[in-house]
């Protein structure tokens, strides 16, 4: 078993170097461990803040990327753990979260984990003894300036933590791969505003802990700012979402939210239908009203597609004139009823063609493809299907209905 470890698979120099970090560490603990007395108030802190540590880990688990540079913001609990605890609870605290994380979110290779957490351990334990060796000196020197001394001394070996820890890092992933640009992955802006706010995080927390005080308001500002710039980041994400002419997701949203859709019908084996609408003659509207009224007329119509729709049915701008709309949980012959609901309402609304000007009328063509058995086909499938029904309702006339597979006439709008 041990034998087929992949770290053996590693460069020589980059095994040595590993193994030694982990050694280093294992004898770093044992060392201090043996030389530290365990206290009741200690430890029950310490446990306090493995759990809560071990807490965040569980409610962000969705939320961590399948591989590669991942910032963590363990830091936040473990700051704490270096700054109000003896240094070997430093060198332990890591192993906690490297196991949560190990189990409860991305599986890596064991080696890299073991290795993450001891080089976190000796980067937390260095700040650790530097902030217990430093502090009390410098307080008994300057007593009136206790708090603004922790704030300071905190904030150093906090940014030593950081320094070390990134060095021993950055020692082995630039030996398994020298072409990482580790510059870009670390200290470019994004990279360092996060670290800045764990930073702070962590060094608030413990500050809060040991009851420093106002001086506390300092490290709370850049969390403000990374506040800010999430409301800002949820805006940009939903924008990257939506088509701004008709309010309507995007084709690549829309194709996105669909698939998920697609994958729930698999799984209760519920049928599903897409539907293709291609608003018909547009062209016309644009050579005779003008484009601006054409965009307004696209985005009322894509309004009154929306409206006619069910909450859970998703429709989306595939691009020009032309909408796709997933309709979950529904047969063929609905699908049709939907659709047909759809045209009709579209064909009787009046749309404001600009002043002095009687409103315009503007019809649809809608192809459906509809599935029993939605593991039997997929997304692309069900478009090539709603596409050539969307086809065969353009040449049986426009303003109509067609079903994929359906041989029959176009089905005649009632409002014709
Ligand atoms: P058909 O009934 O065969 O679908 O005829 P059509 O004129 O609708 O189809 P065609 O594909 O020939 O032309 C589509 C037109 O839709 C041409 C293009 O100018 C217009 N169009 C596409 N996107 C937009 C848009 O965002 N705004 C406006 N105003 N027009 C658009
Ligand atoms: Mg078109
Ligand atoms: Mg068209």
């Amino acid at each position: 078993m041990v034998a087929e470890w992949p770290l053996w698979r590693l460069p020589r120099g980059l095994v040595w170097y590993v193994c030694g970090v982990v050694a280093t560490s294992v004898a770093a603990a044992v060392t201090v461990g043996m030389l530290t007395s365990l206290r009741g108030r200690d430890l029950a802190l310490f446990a306090l803040l493995v759990t809560f540590g071990a807490g965040a880990v569980e409610l962000t688990r969705r939320t961590t990327v399948p591989a590669g540079f991942m910032k963590d913001v363990h830091g936040i609990w473990q700051l704490p753990i270096a700054l109000l605890l003896p240094p070997f609870y430093s060198l332990v605290a890591p192993i906690a979260a490297g196991c949560m994380l190990q189990l409860r979110t991305r599986h890596t290779v064991a080696h890299r984990r073991v290795f993450s957490a001891a080089a976190n351990g000796l980067s937390l334990a260095a700040a650790s003894a530097a902030f217990h060796a430093v502090l009390p000196v410098l307080q008994r020197q300057w007593p009136a300036a206790r708090s603004p001394l922790w704030l300071l001394v905190a904030v150093a070996c906090t940014l030593l933590w950081s320094a070390v820890d990134k060095s021993l890092i950055i020692a082995a992933v630039k030996g398994s791969d020298r072409t990482v640009s580790v510059r870009g992955h670390l200290f470019t802006r994004e990279p360092l505003l996060n670290d800045a706010c764990e930073i702070s995080a962590g060094v608030l927390l413990a500050g809060t802990v040991a009851g420093v005080g106002v001086v506390l308001l300092l490290p709370a500002l850049p969390l403000v700012i990374l506040l800010q710039r999430s409301f800002r980041q949820a805006q940009l994400i939903s924008q990257a979402r939506i088509d701004t002419k008709t309010g309507l997701l995007n084709a690549a949203a829309w194709r996105t939210e669909v698939t998920v859709q697609l994958a729930a019908a698999q799984r209760t084996r519920s049928p599903v239908a897409v539907a293709i609408a291609d608003l018909d003659h547009f062209k016309a509207v644009n050579d005779g009203y003008g484009h601006l009224t054409g965009d307004a007329v696209l985005a009322a119509a894509a309004a009154t597609l929306r409206e006619g729709l069910r909450p859970y049915d998703l429709i989306g701008r595939f691009g020009g004139e032309e909408f796709t709309i997933l309709l979950p949980h529904t047969g063929a012959d609905e699908a049709v009823a939907v659709a047909d609901r759809l045209r009709a309402s579209l064909a009787s609304y009046p749309f404001p063609a600009g002043e002095d000007r009687d409103p315009l009328h503007v019809t649809v063509s809608i192809g459906v493809a509809a599935t029993l058995d939605p593991a039997g086909q997929d997304l692309t499938d069900l478009l090539t299907a709603a596409d050539a029904a969307l086809y065969a309702a353009k040449t049986g006339g426009r303003n109509t209905v067609r079903l994929d597979g359906e041989t029959g006439p176009a089905r005649e709008p009632a409002s014709r």
